[in-house]
């Protein structure tokens, strides 16, 4: 096959093991920073361009996006289906995967175990907001943030009220969350491949951190996972519509609650953590769908809900 990985670096951990994982198979890659595709949108004759090159002949590509260049990102992969290239993860999942609040919706409205979260947009209803998730300590988190930068604990009342006024003084997206206090500042990355968890870790964040990004100084080690979190964390992947997807969940004491579902996890820590290549199992993946996609539309088909 021929395959486009949509990167900003080809040097990147994930993006170097895909290509080495690619070419071990047989495979013609090559890496585009997304921000130099550019477009021609026509009905009869979509084309993407890149440096003056006309791209063609891809069978399968790979987004790498990150979320600051989600908006132009997911227009390049959406380029790509138009023009029938399989994408490992389609452009209208990882849309809906980047908003933190509508992906909770979704999976809410799918029965999944979730946080206690709320939303709410006016000053005057704060009091009650944060009532209706069970009161101080709360978890404030910023819509707009990722690897944990913006995800707050406010310990008592009077803290989550004025942090809470002052995001929304700022116009900032939040959502108020129960505080699970109980997962002792863990979380478990599930790693989602096809309709399987390839892979599990917990993550531990450091002393003192109720986060437990790695990129916050967090650590990782080996999990195995019970029935019910891999079932979870399965349903979370098929509801966003994710083909490849990092689950993370929290050991609650109502059972495993999801957080949230990453569309391009990176590779390092998992592949470190299990031993597990993969990456190989993300390519085999995608070799087995452009196998069994019968047309080229049942390649770009929109799955999942919402
Ligand atoms: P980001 O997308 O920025 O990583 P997350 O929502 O994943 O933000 O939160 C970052 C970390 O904070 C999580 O990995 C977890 O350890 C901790 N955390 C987030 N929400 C909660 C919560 N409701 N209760 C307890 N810990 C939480």
């Amino acid at each position: 096959m021929k395959i486009a990985i949509l990167s900003r670096n080809a040097k990147l951990y994930s993006t170097a093991r895909l290509v080495e994982a690619a070419q071990a198979r047989g495979h013609e890659v090559r890496v585009l920073d997304v921000l130099r595709c550019y477009m021609n949108i026509t009905s009869h004759n979509p084309s993407i361009h890149y440096r003056g090159e006309d791209l063609t002949g891809f069978d399968a590509v790979i987004p790498r996006i990150g979320a600051s260049v989600t908006f132009y990102g997911t227009a390049v992969l959406r380029q790509f289906e138009m023009m029938n290239v399989l994408p490992l993860n389609e452009s209208v999942a990882i849309s809906r995967s980047r908003d933190k609040l509508r992906s909770i919706q979704l999976l809410a409205r799918k029965g999944i175990g979730l946080p206690v979260t709320g939303f709410a947009n006016n000053p005057d209803d704060i009091e009650d907001l944060i009532a209706q998730v069970g009161g101080a300590p709360l978890v404030i988190k910023l819509l707009q943030g990722t690897q944990g930068i913006g995800v707050v604990l406010a310990e008592t009342h009077n803290a989550a009220e004025s942090v809470i006024q002052a995001f929304m003084g700022l116009n900032a997206n939040i959502m108020v969350q129960e505080f699970i206090k109980e997962a002792n500042g863990s979380d478990i990355r599930c790693f989602v491949v096809g309709d399987k968890v390839v892979a599990a870790m917990k993550r531990q964040g450091k002393k003192g951190e109720f986060r437990s990004n790695l990129h916050r100084g967090g650590s990782a080690e080996l999990i195995r996972l019970t029935p019910e979190e891999r079932s979870t964390a399965i349903r979370a992947a098929r509801i966003m519509g994710l083909n490849v997807c990092g689950v993370d969940l929290l050991r609650s004491n109502h059972g495993p609650v999801v957080m949230e579902v990453n569309s391009s996890p990176g590779l390092q820590g998992i592949e470190e953590t299990s031993g597990k290549d993969i990456a190989d199992l993300m390519i085999q993946f995608i070799e087995k769908r452009f196998e069994t996609s019968e047309t080229a539309k049942d390649k770009t088909r929109t799955r999942g809900k919402g």
